[in-house]
């Protein structure tokens, strides 16, 4: 049976490949991209990611443009 102890995170898809730093980077980005994000004008989490800095929240509909991958 085999292990899987990854400490590659979400980067672990790419193998061995892209280099560690790129990868590293990638999982920094991608963890705060899987916890919801908080909506700046209701407070709410939940808001999506339309496009590459536009964002939307199911709860006020308001459409906004803010950071590429995660709101803060
Ligand atoms: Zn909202």
């Amino acid at each position: 049976m085999t292990t899987k102890s990854k400490k590659t995170k979400s980067a672990g898809r790419f193998g061995s490949r892209h280099g560690k730093t790129v990868r590293d980077k990638l999982v920094k980005v991608e963890k705060k991209q899987k916890v919801k994000q908080k909506c700046p004008f209701c407070e709410k989490l939940g808001s999506k990611r339309v496009s590459k800095g536009v964002w939307e929240c199911p709860r006020c509909k308001k459409k906004f443009a803010s950071n590429t991958y995660y709101l803060d």
